[in-house]
């Protein structure tokens, strides 16, 4: 669809990676499964949407997470005059999700994610696309990502009734495996 993934964990992990301010800053949160402050997500998120490779469109993945996080966006792309087209939510069972993280592999160079079980990698350990090295992000423990689902229940869930209101949600079984659950969104998008 010709739009840059932005995603704010991803973003948080190279930061971290890279030792910068940002990283050292979010770290604890990240580690422990609550949300890094909004102030500094914020000012993260709108600086990526500003470069000149947003133009065009972007996907926003792990952003929103509250409803301060919601309303600065607006008024950020209100500024910009761009809004939010759709937001898609992708419906999958506790149980599913705990199973999908605490399997899950991530390369380290690209960030390609791979499951242990559901989609392993030709070669254990290493990255299909680049070659890269595997690794298990150390808040996919069942203690953090269990942490990391009251903190969505708490905070994040209450966006779908906002955006549903709002006519912008797409809902999507999330079930199935990734071809299956790609081409759901793909056709939920070209729906609208
Ligand atoms: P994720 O890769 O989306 O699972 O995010 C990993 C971690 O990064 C989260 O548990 C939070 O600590 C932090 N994080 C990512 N996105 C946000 C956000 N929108 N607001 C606050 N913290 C975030």
């Amino acid at each position: 669809m010709n739009l840059v993934h932005i995603a704010t964990g991803d973003l948080f992990r190279q930061a971290l990676e890279q030792r910068t301010e940002l990283g050292i800053q979010a770290k604890d949160y990240m580690e422990k499964g609550t949300l890094v402050p909004d102030e500094i997500t914020i000012r993260m998120v709108m600086e990526r949407i500003s470069a000149p490779d947003s133009e065009t469109g972007v996907i926003l993945d792990g952003f929103p997470r509250n409803l301060e996080q919601v309303k600065a966006l607006d008024k950020n792309l209100a500024e910009m005059a761009k809004e939010i087209d759709k937001v898609v939510y992708i419906k999958v069972s506790e149980e599913e999700l705990l199973n999908r993280l605490s399997g899950r592999w991530i390369c380290r160079n690209c960030q390609t994610p791979y499951h242990a079980v559901n989609s392993p990698p030709a070669v254990q350990g290493k990255c299909d696309e680049c070659g890269g090295e595997l690794y298990q992000r150390p808040d996919d423990t069942v203690e953090t990502i269990k942490k990391r689902l009251q903190v969505y229940f708490a905070q994040t869930a209450p966006l779908i009734d906002h955006y549903a209101q709002a006519g912008k949600l797409l809902e999507v079984d999330g079930e199935g495996n990734v071809d299956e659950v790609s081409r759901k969104i793909v056709t939920a998008l070209s729906r609208g």
